[in-house]
């Protein structure tokens, strides 16, 4: 199980795995610069958050101190009104010190909120510049522990760490003065006693620390098993599968062991607090103890009022001893958290603007590659001297097996990635050369695996132009053959989507999408033909739909159905990242080589047609195509 430092709950301070033992980063003088930097812009109400810890620190003291005069010189003395001044004094430093807490409090979350607020949205920005290789390389879960239970940490940090350095240490010193001031023996005794009440402490917390992480090993598991079995696509696979009982299993088992282990946990919470109560009043017993002896055996000017504060002092001492004990764990934490997070924010966008990039008038949307090479990851090659040329206002078709490097090409013209040799042009300016904003607006894609979000459809629509009129709208969907759907639906523009648009069916889906890049109006289109098999209806449909789209626009096609190929005005087929034939579809035929054989096993040799058959519409050569890929 890997446990990012940000997972850590709060009732696991003070102890750290071999892991975070081993990751612990180097505190160098940058990395706390670096730190500190965040609080720059709030460097005011820093100030005013220390000064409010000292003061409240010093007065939560004070009442442990006025014990004695309220003995020895109020009851004593038999002193009523001096008896009550006390009284009333002690309780209003006590109001006082928590209202100035409450000050603190309040400053000091107002300022971690601040700063994780910053934090997030820095975070946020600089993710977005980050490229899809990113994306793809770099677990989701990942990014999301950073951008939240990191922050959140970073939170903590500011809230729990620093202030409490501060106000336990200020809270200590204040506390030994007073003692030293009382009986320097006493004060001794008692800066000796204090760390036997920790030790225990933390060797308890240690036992129960571990149960803990067993804990929420148990727990991440239980929620692995409902986030893959309650989603929708989780429960389609367990219901078409008849795994529903097996699940159960798996939750039930889990589940059990959970209970084990959180009833072994508050037991040894149990222990803990046997031990701890035993040896946190041997303390006082023998402060009392060797007062006692040094008053009625030594003749020490001690009176039983000083003895009753050095004992009030002494267990004001043992929290922030014991939460100092802590914080160097703490401590490391905070940084290991501030590092994860730097590392992002350092992070170098792969893909950005070139100085000066060039923004031009009006695109035309042609495309031209020059010797195009690239790969993932090197020296795995994925496409080889890729040439072609793509002029505006005409379109093109690629063909060609699953994984030969359709959709890789395609991702090199907006700039997902950048081809590792050669030149991709776009209106004759290099792609790298050209303004990376005005790139993409230019260019719209409706992709495979079309992404809706959950919203309504208008929603998804505007996404495109958040200004277009309703006018626009509906154009834009009755081109994209769409606009009779939405007005069979109850709800019409307003349907919501569902999450990633499951509520619609594959081929209304990219109908939808198809509508949203009519309305962005890029002048290359860029069309991945989905490779499922729709029926007929459905795949008129679509026809219908892109026809709009591609005429009199410069276009670029991957195509699986027939249709889509004869419509375009060259066609590419690609294999193994080269294009290895090129032409109109009557000549590749003719030529008999990988398109051919890819056109065959669709239908049957000698079954070969030319365009200006009725095969244009021929169902079924995407269906077979994709089972032939197989092969290819
Ligand atoms: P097609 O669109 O023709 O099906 P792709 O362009 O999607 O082909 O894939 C071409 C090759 O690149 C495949 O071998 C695939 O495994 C690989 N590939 C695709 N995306 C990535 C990626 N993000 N990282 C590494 N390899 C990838």
């Amino acid at each position: 199980m890997s446990m990012g430092p940000g997972g850590m709950g709060r009732g696991m301070r003070g102890f750290m795995t071999e892991e975070e033992k081993q990751q612990a980063p180097k505190v160098t003088k940058e990395l706390l610069v670096r730190v500190f930097s965040w609080l720059k812009p709030y460097w005011k109400q820093f100030a005013l958050t220390l000064f409010c810890i000292l003061i409240s620190s010093v007065l939560s003291i004070l009442p442990s101190v006025l014990t004695g005069e309220i003995i020895d010189k109020g009851l004593y003395g038999r002193n009523l009104p001096l008896l009550i001044r006390l009284i009333l004094l002690s309780l209003l430093v006590t109001f006082l010190s928590n209202l100035i807490g409450v000050a603190e409090s309040y400053l000091n979350s107002w300022i971690a909120q601040h700063i994780t607020f910053d934090m997030r949205n820095q975070l946020f920005r600089h993710l977005q510049t980050m490229s899809q290789r990113f994306f793809t390389t770099n677990n989701q879960g990942d990014i999301v522990t950073r951008m939240t239970s990191d922050v959140d940490g970073v939170k903590r940090v500011v809230t729990d760490t620093f202030s409490s350095i501060l106000s336990n240490t200020i809270t200590l010193i204040v506390a030994m003065t007073a003692m030293f001031q009382r009986n320097w023996i006493l004060a001794v005794l008692g800066i000796i006693i204090v760390p036997l009440f920790a030790i225990p402490t933390r060797r308890a917390g240690k036992t129960r620390w571990s149960l803990t992480r067993e804990a929420q090993a148990c727990n991440d598991e239980i929620n692995g098993i409902l986030n893959e079995t309650l989603s929708v696509s989780g429960q389609t696979l367990v219901k078409l599968f008849g795994k529903e009982e097996t699940e159960y299993k798996r939750y039930e088992e889990a589940n059990r062991r959970m209970i084990a282990l959180n009833i072994r946990e508050s037991m040894a919470g149990r222990w803990f607090r046997v031990i701890i109560s035993t040896v946190s009043s041997i303390g006082p017993m023998l402060l009392y103890l060797v007062g006692g002896i040094l008053m009625m055996k030594y003749n020490s000017d001690l009176t039983v009022g000083d003895i009753t504060v050095l004992v009030t002092l002494l267990s004001r001492m043992y929290g922030p001893v014991n939460q100092l004990l802590n914080i160097q764990v703490d401590w490391i934490r905070s940084m290991a958290l501030f590092t994860r997070i730097f590392e992002y924010l350092d992070m170098e966008p792969e893909i950005k603007n070139c100085q000066n990039p060039i923004i031009p008038a009006a695109a035309t949307g042609s495309v031209k590659f020059d010797h195009v090479g690239f790969y993932y990851e090197y020296p795995h090659q994925i496409l080889k001297d890729i040439s072609f040329e793509l002029n505006a206002g005409h379109s093109i078709a690629i063909v060609g097996p699953s994984g030969s490097g359709k959709s890789t090409m395609i991702n090199l013209i907006p700039r997902l990635y950048d081809a590792t040799e050669g030149t991709v042009y776009f209106d004759s300016v290099d792609v790298r050369k050209l303004d990376l904003a005005w790139l993409r607006s230019n260019i719209g894609i409706v992709t495979q695996d079309t992404y809706l979000f959950n919203g309504t459809i208008r929603d998804n629509l505007l996404y495109a132009k958040p200004e277009a009129t309703e006018e626009e709208l509906i154009e834009a969907c009755r081109k994209a053959n769409i606009y009779d759907f939405i007005e069979a639906q109850p709800d019409g523009m307003n349907t919501i989507v569902g999450n990633r648009g499951l509520k619609l069916s594959g081929g209304e889906k990219q109908r939808i999408s198809i509508a949203r890049v009519l309305l962005k109006d890029p002048a290359l289109m860029i069309f991945d033909e989905a490779t499922s098999a729709l029926d007929s209806i459905s795949e008129q449909k679509i026809q219908d739909a892109i026809d709009p789209l591609i005429e009199s626009r410069t276009s670029i096609l991957i195509a699986h159905r027939l249709s889509t190929i004869l419509a375009a005005d060259e066609i590419l087929v690609l294999k193994n990242g080269e294009i290895v034939e090129r032409g109109q579809h009557a000549d590749l035929v003719r030529q008999g080589g990988v398109y051919t054989e890819l056109y065959e096993t669709q239908f049957g040799a000698g079954n070969v047609s030319g365009p200006e058959d009725e095969a244009g519409r021929v169902a079924g050569w995407n269906a077979s195509y994709t089972e032939g890929e197989g092969n290819a």
